[in-house]
């Protein structure tokens, strides 16, 4: 089996298990409780959290745990659209390709009262800054970009965006749910206020993430209750998932750019493979894209028959995100690099971890090239394109 959906989720990695378990056979107390079991709890807790800290350059109490990215991102618009409201500000930018977690988020505040301006990403699946700066008015309280595309993998220029919003006053949210343990994150030299991780992204546990806040910036609490998070997020704290996050957060940063550096030469060796098949296109740009990332279109195909095929020959992948497959709409992500509905509907993503081998990497591209070939032989969409019927859209 190749597991090929690293976007989708990672599988924990050893040292998370163990951390994890280990909190739960020893380190099971409640860490707002007074007595030792609570307070080795507490430590654990303070001890993750300054180890998540240092792995993006942030103060330990500028982190706040979470259940994940999803709520990470819903605090985050929540929380600046609530200062931004104080102060008579209501308009927010963000891009057109954003997580559900975040467009979702938009429409509700949109729903509220707010203004909000999605801006495009380009052919090439990256946000302009000087696009940020032009969108920015008096009333924007809040603009947010991703750090990576969870689809097409590309890496937005987050330091310059940073510094426009720094310039111009706005906070600035980043989605880096994508980014973190895979690329170097940095919150001061990015100049972001709030960003939000989620765990399982980094080979850490599912249902456990973190917000970061820029010391100053006034969070919101979603979650009515106790004080725990210091007032910002009531209910009792998941130590040893949060604990497992840590670890699996400092293992992950470890080495990074070297080892970011040889699962892209594995990137560079799929992309080459696959880029060999007739009537395709790379999805994004080429550098400018996660170690792990590969996204294809390949014309007349059906990514589904594509992926359903690829299981039985053992490979997992996905067509665009785990999110939105299984519902008929192509993605929103390659809509807005200006793939047209048939072409979009032919997508392939493969996000790979670095065990993976040469060897796997070329079997993928024996399997995706013969399983490719295999359907467009009996597509009526290909059948029409190649009699001249209908015109080729990708070259
Ligand atoms: C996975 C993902 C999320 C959601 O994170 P969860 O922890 O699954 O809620 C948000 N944003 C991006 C970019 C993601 O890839």
């Amino acid at each position: 089996m190749i597991y090929a959906d690293h976007a989708a989720t990672t599988p924990m990695s050893e040292t998370a298990v163990s951390a994890m378990v280990s909190m739960m056979r020893e380190t099971w107390g409640n860490a707002s409780s007074l007595y030792g079991l609570g307070q080795k709890a507490k430590e654990a807790l303070e001890e993750a959290r300054a180890d998540v800290a240092e792995a993006i350059g942030a103060q330990k109490n500028e982190i706040l745990f979470t259940s994940g990215g999803s709520e990470a991102d819903n605090q985050a618009l929540r929380s600046a659209a609530a200062l931004g409201r104080k102060d008579g500000k209501t308009h927010i930018i963000s891009s057109a390709f954003e997580h559900h977690a975040v467009l979702h988020t938009l429409d509700a505040l949109r729903g509220e009262g707010f203004e909000i301006t999605l801006l495009p990403v380009h052919e090439d699946g990256i946000v302009r800054p000087e696009e940020v700066a032009r969108a920015i008015r008096d009333d924007t309280c809040l603009v947010s970009i991703m750090y990576a595309n969870n689809e097409i993998g590309t890496i937005q220029p987050i330091p310059e965006i940073g510094a426009v919003c720094r310039q111009k006053k706005v906070l600035f949210h980043t989605d880096a749910v994508q980014a973190v343990g895979h690329i170097p994150v940095n919150v001061v030299s990015d100049q972001v206020d709030l960003l939000s991780a989620s765990a399982h992204k980094f080979h850490g546990p599912k249902g456990v993430g973190f917000l970061y806040a820029k010391k100053g910036v006034r969070l919101t609490s979603l979650i009515e209750g106790g004080a725990q998070e210091r007032g910002r997020r009531a209910g009792t704290e998941n130590v040893p998932g949060i604990a497992a996050m840590a670890a699996a957060l400092k293992e992950a940063t470890e080495n990074l750019p070297a080892r970011a550096a040889a699962l892209s030469a594995m990137r560079d060796r799929l992309i080459d493979g696959l880029r060999r098949i007739p009537h395709c296109a790379l999805n994004g740009d080429a550098k400018r894209r996660l170690p792990g990332n590969v996204n294809f279109c390949f014309e007349g195909i059906e990514g589904e028959s594509l992926l359903l095929l690829l299981d039985d020959l053992g490979i997992q992948a996905s067509s665009g995100s785990a999110c939105t497959s299984g519902s008929l709409d192509p993605s929103h992500v390659l809509l807005a690099i200006g793939r047209v509905h048939d072409v979009a509907h032919g997508s392939l993503r493969l996000s790979i971890g670095e065990e993976l081998t040469a060897a796997q990497a070329d079997e993928i591209i024996r399997a995706v090239t013969d399983t490719v070939r295999h359907l467009r032989s009996f597509s009526p969409v290909w059948r029409d394109l190649c009699s001249g019927k209908s015109k080729f859209i990708l070259p």
